[in-house]
């Protein structure tokens, strides 16, 4: 009998990540009834391990025959670290490395990992399996495709990957629900894979998802899926991270996301759902998440991915959208069901240019799209097809390797880097500079502070539909003049330093009380709030027009920062109706000209009881955990909605 350990240390603390990698890997093989017979199953590593202590405190190498490590960003540096240690102590041990991290196309991968003895491209189910045969029966694995071979160092590459079909062996939780159910049952909350089918049929550049894109979709038969389904409910798993590329693309997902809040209703799990949105099929997307909405499933911002709004950009990163129209009758339908959507945007593409960028960002909101924008600076994956080296040298890339990027980076992490490992991003290219990237950086931060945090949303919204003047031109405008202070400069050197300098950071240190370096624009409306009023005599000073100027005085008012007093009970007084004026955009879900606000006299009070009790010994800290969040759209957060303000004008005379 042999032992086999996988390895899969997870990527979030505080949470236990069912080892469905494990479980899929052993369900296919143990359909072979040889394979079953002569391996046991050594209890998978899932959960967090910093150090190789933590590793032989549980696992002795010398028990471990096959090593199976499967490769993330989020753990391959110390999943090396493991099979470099075991290899070392236990010679005889196969290790067999799988998952997106290990790079591919490197004829030479074997000179950087030299203890490892094989490498599975794409799924592994079916090869992990064929190897495990193999060992038993002392044969070479030359003939099982999808393998890079360690032959004395050398890259041994077998026949084309075959991609799974899912055609083998029943769902992993139930074959082995004795042990899932066990694991399930650890204090920490749990959470759960489900892949509902596997494979994308584009090819954006900069995706490697699931090592599946430009591949037909390989559906998980039906009756699994739902058995799964009802084993997170009877298990109370909390969160449900659904795996596919492109949910709701086909009809069955409709039924799926049903199944999901109907086990809800029964069980009160799963509570909240993970997924990743089809680009395409309005009607059925808007109906699945009305589906997850309604049931109080949805506990993120609904984002449209574009990547970028410009065609030219978009082809480069080879990327089809659908047409703007399109995408409005998407918002439209969303706002009709109280939908708030969020966009999503890669910064730094190839091709991209500092106005090409600028007109990205505005773009969104052209389109109604208000709540969260979120921008990811373009990494570079090891196996996605941007680091093909004709690819490279098409768009003259340039990357830079990083600690890497993460929505407020915790600092007890920075002396982890060492088994974090850094990671690589995009910083220069054919049509833009270091210099231009950190411009892009800043131009991000300042836009999500001022219309996403919400320093300049309804003033924005007032330009654009009483005024005439487009999202691109207020916010250019307003951005020369921030570029005179010294807040662009100090962000400026920082994102460049990024670009430039090795052993820098993305994210920012604010302030020593906090136990994170942040985001740029956290940081960024962190220092403007110091003096908001600074900011706003900054950007507004020679406005003279009675009307704008209340505008300006309701938007303050709408704001919350780490000095403001509790909202609540706060009685203010405006020349004009800016609420009915607010709800009217958006029931005509943004698509209005030259609309003027009624010229009548309001008195308004906030009526929301989010931040009742928050205010109370408020540090710095708690306002950035209680306020400062970009789950917009869904609760209150450092912009009141106009929809908290109650018109009270009757009320107090
Ligand atoms: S970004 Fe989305 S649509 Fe594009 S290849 Fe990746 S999974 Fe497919």
């Amino acid at each position: 009998m042999k032992n086999v350990l996988i390895c899969q240390p997870p990527m979030y603390q505080g949470t236990t990540w069912l080892p469905y990698v494990y479980g899929s890997l052993r369900t296919v093989a143990e359909q072979d009834e040889e394979v079953k017979q002569n391996y046991n199953w050594l209890s998978p590593l899932f959960r967090q391990v910093d150090t190789i202590k933590d590793f032989t405190d549980q696992y002795d190498p010398k028990d471990i025959d096959v090593l199976g490590i499967s490769c993330y960003e989020w753990n391959h540096i110390i999943n090396f670290k493991i099979a470099e240690y075991v290899k070392l102590h236990n010679p005889n041990c196969l290790i067999v490395a799988g998952g997106p991290q290990p790079p591919w196309r490197d004829d030479k991968v074997f000179d950087t990992y030299p203890y490892i003895d094989i490498i599975i491209k794409g799924d592994g189910e079916v090869p992990f399996s064929s190897i495990l045969k193999n060992l038993v029966n002392n044969r070479s694995n030359d003939l099982v495709p999808g393998l890079i071979i360690n032959n004395q160092g050398v890259a041994q590459r077998t026949a084309k990957e075959v991609p799974y079909k899912f055609d083998i062996g029943p769902s992993p939780y139930i074959h082995l629900s004795k042990q899932f159910e066990e694991f399930a049952a650890y204090p920490e909350p749990s959470f759960a894979t489900l892949e509902t089918n596997k494979g994308c049929p584009y090819k954006c550049t900069f995706c490697d998802w699931g090592s599946a894109t430009n591949q037909k979709i390989r559906k998980v038969g039906k009756d699994r899926v739902y058995e799964e389904i009802e084993w997170f409910g009877k298990n109370g798993i909390e969160m449900i991270y659904i795996t596919d590329a492109n949910f709701g693309i086909l009809p069955e997902d409709v039924n799926i996301a049903k199944a999901l809040v109907e086990t809800k209703e029964k069980y009160g799990f799963p509570r909240n759902v993970f997924y990743n949105l089809a680009k395409n099929n309005d009607d059925r997307i808007v109906d699945i998440l009305k589906m997850f909405n309604d049931a109080n499933m949805i506990d993120i911002t609904i984002m449209i991915n574009f990547q970028s709004t410009l065609d030219n950009v978009l082809d480069a990163m080879e990327r089809f959208n659908a047409p703007f129209p399109k995408i409005k009758n998407m918002v439209r339908r969303l706002i009709d069901v109280n939908i708030a959507p969020g966009s999503a945007l890669i910064q730094g593409a190839p091709l991209e240019t500092v106005d090409s960028w600028k007109k990205s960002v505005t773009d969104v909101y052209e389109l109604g799209i208000h709540e969260e924008t979120r921008i990811f600076i373009w990494q570079q994956l090891p196996n996605a097809p941007a680091t093909d080296p004709e690819y490279i040298e098409k768009y003259k890339l340039q990357a830079v390797d990083r600690v890497p990027v993460m929505n407020r980076f915790n600092k007890d992490l920075l002396p982890k880097i060492g088994r974090l490992g850094l990671s690589s991003y995009l910083v220069e290219s054919s049509s833009y500079t270091r210099d231009d990237w950190a411009e892009m950086g800043v131009f991000s931060a300042f836009t999500l502070m001022c219309h996403n945090f919400g320093f300049t949303r309804y003033i924005a919204q007032y330009h654009k539909h009483s005024l005439g003047i487009p999202y691109f031109d207020f916010y250019n405008t307003l951005y020369d003049k921030f570029k005179t202070t010294e807040h662009y400069s100090k962000l400026k050197d920082h994102l460049y330093k990024f670009a430039a300098q090795d052993g820098s950071t993305f994210n920012i240190d604010y302030d020593d009380s906090l136990p994170w370096l942040l985001d740029p624009e956290e940081y960024l409306f962190l220092s403007v709030s110091e003096d908001q009023e600074l900011f706003y005599h900054t950007m507004f000073s020679d406005v003279t027009d009675a009307e704008l100027l209340d505008l300006i005085s309701f938007q303050q008012q709408s704001m919350i920062t780490v000095k403001s007093k509790n909202p609540k009970d706060v009685i203010f007084t405006m020349n004009q109706d800016w609420v009915a004026y607010f709800r009217y955009l958006k029931s005509s879900y943004y698509e209005i000209e030259d609309y003027k606000p009624a010229q009548t006299k309001r008195k308004y009070q906030c009526i929301t009881s989010h931040y009742n009790n928050i205010f109370d010994n408020l540090s710095l800290k708690d306002y950035c955990v209680k306020i400062l969040k970009r789950k917009a759209g869904r609760q209150d957060y450092t912009l009141i909605s106009f929809e908290k303000f109650k018109d009270v004008t009757n009320d107090t005379n």
